[in-house]
């Protein structure tokens, strides 16, 4: 059996694949089972002098993200020989990422694109791993999105959950116990 703490971005990713080649999974999660209209209530750290933004729920920080699918550090890891070219059309393909359409860009958005091109920018539209048919542009995507639009972990939980994963949510791992070279509980 596997017990993967945390259901956000990196542990629902975990469970998921795990779960699909039939491997016994228990997901701890803190956070409690929320709607993803509700992720706004869950965010920690909100208090602290360094703000590191987060939410402490099911599916974690995905479900306040602004759903940027940008790839991270491609050039760099390329150049110290690791291509993870086929990798990131993989997560690319799963998450659905593609660039909105414009009718989805805020006003503001819509401005600074002008006044950069109007400077002689080039403008990249960034790419999003939220489905254009189903999104409102009412710039809820870190409250979470009231239209269910954006990939959150949660899809990665539900999956799990339906090839069998065990979810435990308002849990928190404290320690691990590690005996004989073996995770005891
Ligand atoms: C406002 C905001 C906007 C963002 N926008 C984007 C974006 O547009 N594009 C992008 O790529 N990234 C974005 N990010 C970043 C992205 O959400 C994170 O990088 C990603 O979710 C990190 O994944 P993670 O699994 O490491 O952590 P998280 O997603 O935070 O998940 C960690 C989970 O573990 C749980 N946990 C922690 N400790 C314990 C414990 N001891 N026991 C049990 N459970 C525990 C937490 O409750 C949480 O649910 C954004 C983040 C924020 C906060």
């Amino acid at each position: 059996m596997v017990i993967v703490v945390g259901s956000g971005a990196g542990g629902a990713t975990v469970a998921k694949e795990l779960a699909a080649k039939h491997i016994t999974v228990k997901l701890i999660e803190r956070g409690p089972a929320i709607e993803e209209k509700d992720a706004f209530r869950c965010y920690a750290d909100t208090e602290s002098e360094v703000k590191v933004l987060r939410a402490i729920c099911l599916g974690g920080s995905t479900t306040v993200s602004a759903g940027n699918g940008v790839r991270c550090l491609e050039t760099e890891l390329r150049e110290a020989g690791i291509d993870l070219k086929h990798e990131f059309e993989a997560a690319e393909r799963e998450l659905g990422v593609s660039v909105l359409p414009d009718a989805l860009f805020g006003e503001g958005t819509k401005r600074i694109m002008e006044a950069a091109e109007s400077l002689g920018f080039k403008i990249e539209k960034t790419p999003k791993f939220i489905d254009a048919d189903r999104c409102k542009p009412d710039g809820r995507c870190v409250f979470g999105c009231p239209e269910g639009a954006k990939w959150t972990a949660l899809r990665f939980v539900q999956e799990a959950r339906r090839e069998g994963a065990k979810i435990i949510t308002n849990t928190t791992v404290d320690e691990v116990v590690v005996k004989s070279g073996e995770v005891k509980r």
